[in-house]
């Protein structure tokens, strides 16, 4: 039926495509919080149909896509993936970062002039305000004189709000505590009826108090709430893939309600599943849980793609997967093969460099405020205190890093002036800069330390933290398997491209030009379908001639 379907609407929607004319009707951008780019090849054998097969076998999936920046954070991906920029484009360098002005800690997507809906209490609420870059959702709304719509969905603010942009019609994440989904007076004042609806109807309960079993039966977690604490939704449910499924059925509803797809103009929904991330920090990479985690999503994705069908029609949607970063391998599961693999304690850390500072300037003060492994942010009053000034400051916070076992460390004030070495190493650095922040040093950690003594994390410059999926589906992608240079910043650009539109104001992507469909085979099949509209299965492997094509190098600093 989905197959009839299929071919009706390729049949209708063949011809010139744009976001003006709503060609294609809606674009889903899903951004799997901590899915590492080996997990699709990994796992390739075991992926059952029409889940992330109908990307790979069906799609252009890009198999060596990596961040060129250091700082593999959940917000700085996020921002990365939309604006088609890193960080020295768009600011959002960290999580959270120490504010010398406010004199606290703030997170990415804070913004206090605005407040939470959804929930009581009046909290400060989120905006993309930090932003320094417009995204391709904010282009898609420039564009169509606001005629497309853009949502973002996710657990964490900071992966709706900072992806979907400064035009967003709205961003949903969800409290933690209890799963009710939020949102912000940024975009509106009250949730809207069908949200609402969903909140009262208390399907968080249906989630708690579930076993998550294997295939084999065996019980993986349970999301019994801890005794005495009420809610912790996040936590308990999160990291299952009950969590996916909740945010999956929030995600049908706004497409639902919400008529995605059904405008004058192109739509655009970004999805990021946070449930990955929340277990995979607690088990690492390699852990039964993790690889029992990919194959429940690839079951809910497949779940998801088959209600696009029918919603709106697989050839009216465009699909583009990828991640925010990857993941370090468990320290103890790397030390097991003899790799150089250690968790080591990041806030003991810090203690000792303000010990040694207070010793050295002969005045005892918080100089680091906070350490978040590989990354020192600095107080800027306390140096003041001790006449020292942000160069030397940060150079002595760097240095008290490289005594404490890390290998080298890059300050605000030098990438600030772009100085850095004319290596790969140097250029990741630059693109990691940020004029938000305050003062800050970042280190540049021996690979597989991991800067907590539990558990595994990311935040480095190397393949397990920059490796992550790049895959399109939809009517102008060639199928196959691509191992040219691809990047994230790459996804924003190639799809403002093919709809015709501006790529986001500090865009440095690549069009993929080698996975684009030839222009007569976009008028006449779509991929899944050969020309009767029977189903064809086209992996070939798409090898260039020659030297590799967009080497970084080659293309000079970005
Ligand atoms: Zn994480």
């Amino acid at each position: 039926m989905i197959l009839g379907l299929l071919l009706c609407l390729a049949l209708t929607g063949a011809g010139f495509s744009s976001a003006y004319n709503a060609r294609p009707r809606l674009v889903v951008v899903i951004v799997i919080d901590q899915f590492r780019g080996d997990y699709l090849e990994r796992y390739r054998d075991q992926w059952g149909e029409g889940g992330f097969r109908l990307l790979l076998d069906h799609g252009a999936d890009f198999t060596d896509c990596n961040y060129d920046y250091a700082n593999t954070r959940t917000a700085p991906g996020h921002a990365t993936l939309l604006t088609g920029a890193y960080t020295n484009g768009h600011g959002i360098i960290a999580n959270e970062w120490w504010d010398p002005q406010k004199k606290a800690t703030v997170a990415a997507a804070d913004d206090d002039q605005t407040k939470l809906v959804g929930v009581p209490g009046g909290a400060p609420g989120a905006s993309p305000h930090n932003l320094l870059a417009d995204t391709l959702g904010d282009e898609l709304k420039l564009a169509t004189q606001g005629k497309s719509r853009v949502f973002g969905i996710a657990l964490k603010d900071r992966a709706s709000v900072l992806p979907a942009g400064f035009a967003a019609d709205g961003a949903y994440w969800i409290d933690r505590a209890t799963g009710a989904w939020i949102t912000s007076t940024y975009y509106r004042n009250q949730l809207p009826k069908w949200a609402q609806d969903f909140n009262d109807s208390k399907r968080t309960e249906k989630y708690l108090n579930q076993d998550w079993k294997d295939s084999q039966g065996n019980v993986l977690r349970s999301t019994k709430p801890v005794e005495g604490k009420t809610g912790n939704f996040y936590d308990v449910v999160g990291s299952t893939p009950l969590a996916n499924d909740y945010e999956l059925e929030f995600a049908r509803e706004l497409i639902t309600y919400e008529k995605l797809g059904n405008g004058p103009a192109t739509d655009l929904l970004i999805l990021s599943l946070s449930a990955n991330d929340i277990l995979g920090h607690k088990v690492g990479p390699d852990s039964p849980e993790m690889q029992a985690m990919a194959m429940a999503m690839d079951r809910q994705l497949a779940g998801f793609f088959e209600f696009l069908g029918h919603q709106i029609g697989l050839a009216n949607v465009w699909i583009a997967l990828s991640a925010d970063h990857g993941v370090a391998p468990l320290p103890k599961a790397a030390a097991a093969l003899h790799l150089p693999a250690a968790n080591v304690p990041g806030d003991k850390m810090r203690a000792q460099i303000n010990s040694r500072l207070s010793a050295r300037f002969s005045h005892a003060a918080e100089y680091v405020k906070a350490l978040d492994y590989p990354v020192a942010w600095l107080n800027p009053d306390a140096f003041a205190a001790a006449r020292v000034n942000e160069p030397d400051a940060e150079r002595d916070v760097g240095e008290a890093l490289q005594q404490a076992g890390l290998r080298a460390y890059y300050t605000r004030s030098q990438l600030e002036r772009g100085d850095a070495p004319n290596t790969e190493l140097g250029l990741k650095y630059l693109h990691s800069y940020s004029p938000l922040g305050g003062w800050y040093v970042l280190g540049v950690p021996p690979p597989f330390i991991v800067g907590f003594m539990g558990g595994t994390d990311h935040a480095t410059p190397y393949t397990y933290d920059t490796h992550v999926p790049l895959a399109f589906y939809g009517f102008p992608f060639q199928a196959g398997t691509y191992r040219t240079h691809a990047e994230p910043v790459d996804l924003a650009a190639t799809l403002a491209s093919l709809l015709g539109i501006n790529a986001p104001t500090h865009s440095i992507g690549r069009v993929l030009t080698e996975a684009l469909a030839p222009p007569h085979r976009a008028l006449n099949s779509i991929h899944g379908l050969d020309d009767r509209g029977m189903p064809t299965v086209d992996g070939r492997d798409f090898r260039p001639e020659g030297p590799r094509a967009g080497s970084t190098m080659a293309r000079g600093p970005r």
